[in-house]
């Protein structure tokens, strides 16, 4: 009886690890060019590329938090639904901080080629669906525009922007915890999300070193311009990160994470998106038969 058993035993011990090898993996940067094949199949040509930016995050948190963040937050949706993560992508709009140390803020004609040349590139590779999904909010003006200006010129791929919103249930659960009512950088929910998954990255007594409060130096009406945030939030810091904590920020991650879960699961059973945008090439190629 014995030696019957110990066989098996060994194949059940062991089976975690031949499966390991099989499984693919979903960093685009550890798949081998085979495997990258079997991964755009088995994606169903979807590619996630987390956009994060190097700036201030106040005086306890690293200067990539945002990037740092926003890819724990795809890797674990691509590890419950399958699809490939791009690399550390740190090109994106960060001019209002210019003014602190270890910004990298590039020129805009720089930052809109290599994020179309790499959305190109990634097409060319048999993707066909972009998730843009960002981790930074001097972004969140550059990242519509992006989209609708993939209309300009006919393409096989479509990008689409991730938009986490906030579940009214989570909402209210980080409310009960939350011990600050203002924020917006390096401030109570986004220390906690690092402290959630990188605590090692936290310096959480620092967090006071400086003021987030919002110091309201402009008040222009009816009008918008650049230096607003610089008004506001000179210290690029806004809000309180010393009352963060783990239980929020596994909420915030697991909340953007399951809605960017279903995101993938609509785009792999849907050609919606790439149906119409084909057809809207074709219209646009020759508009006086488009019909009236
Ligand atoms: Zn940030």
């Amino acid at each position: 009886m014995k030696k019957r058993f110990i066989p098996v035993l060994i194949l059940i011990l062991l089976s975690p690890l031949f499966s390991a090898e099989t499984e693919l993996p979903v960093q685009y940067e550890e798949l081998t060019a085979p495997d990258f094949i079997k991964a755009v199949e088995k994606s169903g040509g979807i590619c996630i590329l987390p956009l994060g930016i190097l700036e201030k995050h106040g005086a306890h948190l690293p200067l990539g938090t945002d990037l740092i963040d926003v890819r724990e937050i795809a890797l674990r949706a691509a590890k419950k639904e399958y699809c490939i993560v791009f690399p550390e992508f740190y090109f994106g709009q960060i001019f209002e901080a210019k003014h602190q140390p270890g910004t990298i803020a590039y020129s805009a004609g720089l930052v809109w080629n290599v994020l179309q040349e790499t959305c190109d590139e990634l097409g060319r590779n048999g993707i066909t669906k972009i998730l843009l999904v960002n981790g930074h909010g001097g972004n969140n003006n550059l990242l519509p525009y992006f989209c609708q200006a993939q209309l300009a010129e006919k393409k096989d791929y479509a990008v689409i922007w991730f938009r986490a919103e906030d579940d009214p249930e989570i909402a209210e659960q980080i409310t009960k915890l939350r011990k600050t009512t203002t924020g917006g950088h390096a401030d109570e929910t986004e220390t906690s999300m690092m402290i959630a998954h990188r605590p090692d990255l936290v310096y959480q007594d620092r967090a006071g070193q400086q003021s987030g409060e919002d110091q309201n130096r402009l008040n222009i009406p009816h009008g918008y311009t650049g230096i607003w945030w610089y008004a506001k939030y000179p210290n690029h810091y806004a809000g309180d990160g010393s009352y963060a904590s783990k239980e929020i920020g596994e909420l915030i991650l697991n909340q953007e994470a399951n809605q960017l879960v279903e995101l993938i699961k609509y785009l792999k059973n849907d050609d919606t998106v790439l149906k119409l945008q084909q057809k809207f090439y074709k219209e646009a190629a020759d508009p006086l038969k488009t019909k009236q």
